[in-house]
């Protein structure tokens, strides 16, 4: 199992029993063994059914961005847990509208997996009643873990950061449009009409938005702030950081409150990168910080802003391979309607602090707060992103910026969009420019291993095929509905 080119490298080289050996990384991503299972889902079927829980959700997030799902009621939860549920490979190379390609080693009919629990994020949903959910892993017939699971591929980069004796924090900012309900063609109409960032907003939608909060709440999230954003009916909220995998499992679990407690007040959601064409998108910002022994690494250091050589070198990897990383963290060509200048979208392939026009926006923090605090955000990223692919492919372009000791370009202040055009590159301006950079990128590759590499290949092209002779309009009706 490869985890980009230097961790590949070390572990190859390294004892596999050792932590950062062949043996560790298959650990990370391993299911416990079955009588384990099977005991901790009895005690978590009787929580749930105390909470009058009457079925599971298991989701899995596709290549295409959209969560996918198969639930089994509480009385199977255990032969679930033992077992797995069949799900079909080919949902790897489904497409966001349903359509499906076909890769080199993924897709067509044939063969099954089963999808696991994760036991340690089972929680009643409470804008669901009756329902819990868990996050899957996609593991073979064999027991062995699905190349394709992009779940496990997170896990990887997260293990192969742990054999370097980092950890990072994450978090995932949820954006979205909250519309009245209506037919799937049908453009939004909104709820309130108050401004931008406006308490008017906040007062129209009060109970909505409280319900929100509830809900999150019960669930055991975090909520560090929730507020209107710049466009007609948006909104945003933003929860605790967390683990990488544990962050890309809230940002699927926010989303998903946030659509049923809608759904309960007779409302529909988009978290499409464009509801409007021309309008500010919805992005799916990622903040992240690296950690060692119980420091944080972009705090306190000799780099900029306080980078420590680590951080710097993390973030130089991150921004260097930005271009290629939109193929995980833009999974929409719609996304490129949103990745435009002067929309805070971080159009631009530089960095700065508190930049919001750099797709790398670094934070140090308040004074005081600093080495709590200090983190970085990949700003160029939308909602139709896979979230676990998101994460691990920065985390391997991190290591990878780390292990060749990277140092970050001068930083930019101000707005690129007004500076000497040519002076700061902009990242790619369609689907085709950022899959060339992907083809490109041995790190991603390695890390990502053949089959997933491949399955997200084909994904991309294919939407990138469908939409190619779409103008905004098109593309913005076809994709609104479906994030
Ligand atoms: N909605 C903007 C985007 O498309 C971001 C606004 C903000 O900085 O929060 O990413
Ligand atoms: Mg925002």
């Amino acid at each position: 199992m490869s985890l980009g080119t230097a961790g590949a490298r070390a572990a190859r080289t390294a004892d596999p029993a050792e932590p950062g050996g062949d043996a560790a990384l298959a650990a990370a991503v391993a299911l416990p063994p079955r009588a384990e299972r099977a005991e901790r889902a009895e005690a978590a079927a009787d929580r749930l059914r105390t909470a009058a829980v009457d079925a599971v959700a298991v989701t899995w997030v596709d290549n295409a961005g959209i969560t996918r799902v198969k639930a089994v009621p509480v009385g199977g939860l255990v032969h679930t847990a033992e077992w797995g549920i069949g799900t079909a490979p080919c949902f790897d190379v489904f497409l966001a509208d349903d359509a499906s390609t076909t890769s080199p080693i993924i897709g067509g009919p044939t063969g099954d997996l089963r999808l696991y629990p994760d036991l340690d994020r089972l929680v009643p949903l409470a804008a669901q009643p009756g329902w819990a959910w868990a996050p899957g892993d996609r593991h073979t017939q064999a027991g062995g873990p699905h190349p394709g699971c992009q779940r496990l591929f997170a896990r990887r980069t997260e293990a192969a950061a742990a054999a370097r004796g980092l950890s990072l924090k994450a978090g995932i900012e949820v954006e979205w449009v909250v519309a009245l309900d209506g037919p799937p063609q049908e453009a939004p109409r909104y709820p309130t009409h108050g401004p931008a960032y406006g308490m008017h907003r906040l007062t129209d939608l009060s109970d909505y938005l409280r319900d929100v909060l509830r809900a999150l709440d019960h669930q055991g999230l975090d909520v560090l702030q929730i507020h209107p954003e710049y466009s007609p009916g948006q909104f945003e909220v933003s929860v605790a950081p967390e683990g990488p995998v544990g962050a890309a499992d809230t940002s699927v679990l926010v989303r998903h409150t946030i659509r049923a407690v809608s759904a309960r007040h007779g409302l529909r959601v988009s978290f499409a990168p464009v509801v409007e064409p021309g309008a500010v998108g919805n992005g799916g910002h990622l903040h992240l910080s690296l950690w060692r022994d119980g420091r944080n690494l972009g705090h306190g250091g000799p780099g900029p802003h306080g980078l420590t050589a680590e951080a710097e070198g993390f973030l130089a990897g991150v921004l260097d391979a930005l271009p290629a990383l939109l193929v995980l963290g833009c999974s929409s060509p719609a996304g490129y309607l949103r990745l435009v200048p002067q929309h805070w979208a971080g159009a631009y392939q530089c960095w700065g602090l508190e930049n919001r026009e750099a797709a790398l926006r670094l934070v140090t923090g308040s004074t005081g707060e600093r080495a709590a605090a200090a983190n970085a955000e990949v700003k160029c990223f939308d909602a139709s992103a896979n979230p676990y692919l998101a994460v691990g492919g920065v985390i391997a372009a991190g290591l990878a910026g780390l292990e060749r000791r990277g140092t970050l370009p001068p930083e930019f202040t101000g707005d690129p969009a007004a500076a000497e055009p040519g002076t700061v590159p902009r990242l790619p301006q369609g689907p085709a420019e950022a899959i060339a950079a992907y083809e490109r990128s041995a790190v991603l590759r390695e890390a990502l291993g053949e089959p997933l590499y491949q399955a997200v290949l084909a994904v991309r092209r294919a939407e990138a095929e469908q939409y190619a002779s779409a103008g905004p309009e098109q593309l913005v009706a076809a994709t609104r509905w479906r994030y």
